[in-house]
């Protein structure tokens, strides 16, 4: 057995010890986040994982209405 921490399947959900999905058979990884440290070692990794350097990332992030739409909600909101 490779690795020891539980693993979860990234198809069906269920947990195991192994990297192989005992019930569908598709691949599991680590169901625990990566350790926290300040150091902040797997910084690119992460980064990487998420696509935080690619250009359209920040277009993905939530982003509140315009202050125009909101002042336009408020008074309905408050009657
Ligand atoms: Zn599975």
């Amino acid at each position: 057995m490779a690795k020891q921490r539980m693993q979860q399947c990234l198809t069906c959900g269920a947990f195991s010890l192994k990297t192989t999905c005992p019930l569908c058979g598709e691949r599991a990884q680590a169901a625990a986040p990566l350790k926290w440290s300040p150091e902040d070692h797997r910084a690119a990794l992460r980064r990487q994982m998420n696509g935080v350097e690619e250009a359209e990332w920040p277009s993905k992030l939530a982003t509140l209405p315009s202050l125009e739409d909101m002042k336009a909600q408020a008074p309905a909101e408050e009657e």
